[in-house]
């Protein structure tokens, strides 16, 4: 039942949908939470939850597309609990959706550097603290790092997400000498807020099609999209040592979404 009691976890965007469910998914299980995150105020409820469910969780107010915040919280994580076994990288934005050419360089940075430069940092310096024993470290990428399944405008956001799949197997082969597993999911739709930070204007809204909305029917084995628990379930698996075996693979979480 709680096969990781002890066990000292990250979680990167965990005031909200995945990572939210992520994060009290694995302290039922007896991890003790590091929750980062820029909404400050909703990873406290989430801290609130976990306390309140008697586990043990701290706050850590962290863009993680900043190199100095993100080495900073990752110390104050270590100092802390001493060790770190298990990082998941997942804070995510959909950024600008919008055609190729009214997409500007500033809204290409914006996605790529919260996206996928925030998972080259979050795992360089997570890699020091792991060396010695080992961990388990998952990213979060998307079906969409394959081909684009949200419709049109999104060449930025399946542009990191395709990035992160090839940088987390690149981490798998390079960190295996020291025990260190690195996984990447591609889940399909799933239920969050993500669409809420999507950022586009009108112009756009005419010539693309938007993926806010998630319809009905989209996922062969659901009637809509997943929900982020179940997601959490395959984070538990990936943090724990049932999946002690497996490294550098892509796990797809989409209720087929993919073949379709
Ligand atoms: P969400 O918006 O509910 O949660 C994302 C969290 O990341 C938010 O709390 C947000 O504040 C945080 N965040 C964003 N930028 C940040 C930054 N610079 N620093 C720190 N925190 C930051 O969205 P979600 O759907 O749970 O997304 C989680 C991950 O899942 C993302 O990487 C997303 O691309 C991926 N994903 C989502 C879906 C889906 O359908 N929801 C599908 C495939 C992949």
């Amino acid at each position: 039942k709680h096969t990781l009691e002890n066990k000292v976890a990250i979680v990167t965007g965990a005031a909200s949908g995945i990572g939210k469910a992520a994060a009290l998914r694995l302290a039922k299980s007896g991890a003790k939470l590091a929750l980062i995150d820029l909404k400050e105020e909703n990873a406290a409820t989430v801290k609130k939850e976990i306390e309140n469910d008697g586990g043990e969780a701290i706050v850590l107010d962290t863009d993680v597309s900043n190199p100095q915040e993100v080495e900073a919280s990752i110390q104050e994580v270590v100092e802390r609990w001493g060790s770190l076994d298990f990082v998941f990288a997942n804070a995510g934005i959909n950024g600008r959706v919008a055609p190729i050419e009214d997409l500007t360089a500033d809204d290409w940075d914006q996605t790529l550097t919260t996206n996928l430069k925030s998972t080259f940092l979050t795992v360089k310096f997570a890699i020091p603290h792991m060396k010695n024993h080992g961990g388990s470290i998952v990213i979060t990428s998307s079906i969409n790092g394959n081909r684009t399944f949200s419709g049109f405008g999104m060449s930025a956001y399946s542009s990191s997400k395709a990035g992160q799949m090839a940088f987390g197997k690149m981490a798998a082969l390079e960190l295996a000498e020291y025990q260190i597993r690195v996984n990447i999911i591609c889940p399909g739709a799933i239920k969050t807020n993500i669409g809420e930070n999507t950022f586009s204007d009108q112009n756009n809204l005419n010539k693309v099609e938007i993926p806010i909305e998630y319809p009905e029917g989209n996922q062969p084995l659901e009637h809509g999209a997943g929900s982020p628990e179940q997601v959490a379930d395959l984070i538990h698996f990936l943090a724990s040592d049932e999946s002690s075996h497996i490294t550098g693979t892509e796990l797809y979480i989409d209720g087929a979404e993919s073949l379709l």
